[in-house]
């Protein structure tokens, strides 16, 4: 298989402090990868490097094969890069249909449409409410996002990421926030989800996450500590010692 996404000798510092240091990674096409780590490895500084909201020190960064380290947010955005974040960022006043259509018109258009002209692209409409369908949300497509439940609003930022079909999906700590009852569900939507293209997904709930994903990264003061399947990895030792503190 080949790598959709790579990065090469990758470093983010702030200031004198390196949050990553000389990271090394390939991503296979279609496969999902967990990113694992203590506060403060540098998780989510990996995930904002890989999609443009973080700039990097030194290193490259391909999609594709094309180097895209320079290129902006919203440019890897147009060539399939989507990232969810642990906080909830739904527009609250918004119904849970536009939410999504917007989405979706950010994606393809090149200037912002006012999002009361919205009814006005009937074809975006219907992607935006199959998106709803599959991620069991028609039920609420007209109320104001902001009233729906957590776990349904976590749902709502998958279908908002998912309407544009992306290549690479980011997803960071997807469950954050989710109660048990919705917990087992969720892991399902998730899992779901990331079955469908590349994923690079960071999770805390260890047990949920050795269900997700069967290729794991274990970053640690901002350097790549080891790789492996679920089973390798919890075996790790330095792993044990680093990070599930055994
Ligand atoms: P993780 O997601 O693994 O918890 P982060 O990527 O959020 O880790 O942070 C890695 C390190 O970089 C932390 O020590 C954090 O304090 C630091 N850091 C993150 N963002 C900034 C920033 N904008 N300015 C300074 N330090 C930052």
């Amino acid at each position: 298989m080949s790598a959709v996404l790579s990065c090469s000798n990758l470093s983010v510092s702030f200031g004198s402090f390196a949050a990553l240091s000389d990271v090394t990674l390939n991503f296979e096409d279609g496969a999902t990868t967990a990113l694992i780590g203590p506060n403060g490895a540098g998780k989510t500084t990996f995930l904002n490097a890989l999609a443009g909201l973080q700039r990097v020190s030194s290193g490259t960064i391909r999609l594709d094969g094309s180097d895209i380290t320079v290129l902006s947010a919203h440019r890897r955005a147009r060539m399939g890069m989507a990232r969810s974040f642990q906080i909830v960022t739904v527009f609250p006043q918004m119904t849970v249909l536009e939410n999504v259509q917007v989405a979706r018109m950010r994606a393809h258009m090149k200037v912002a449409v006012p999002w009361r002209t919205l009814a006005s692209f009937p074809a975006v409409e219907r992607e935006a409410r199959a998106a709803l369908e599959r991620f069991g949300l028609a039920d609420v497509a007209d109320v104001p996002a902001g009233t729906l439940s957590h776990g349904r609003q976590r749902a709502l930022e998958l279908a908002i990421v998912l309407v544009n079909a992306p290549r690479v999906l980011l997803l960071d700590e997807p469950l954050a926030g989710v109660g048990r009852a919705e917990l087992d569900h969720f892991a399902d939507l998730v899992r779901e989800v990331s079955a469908r293209q590349t994923t690079i997904l960071v999770e805390h709930n260890m047990d949920v996450l050795m269900t997700l994903a069967r290729d794991i990264v274990v970053l640690v003061g901002g350097q790549v500590l080891a790789r492996g399947g679920p089973e390798a990895i919890q075996a790790d030792p330095k792993v044990r010692e680093a990070y599930l503190g055994a």
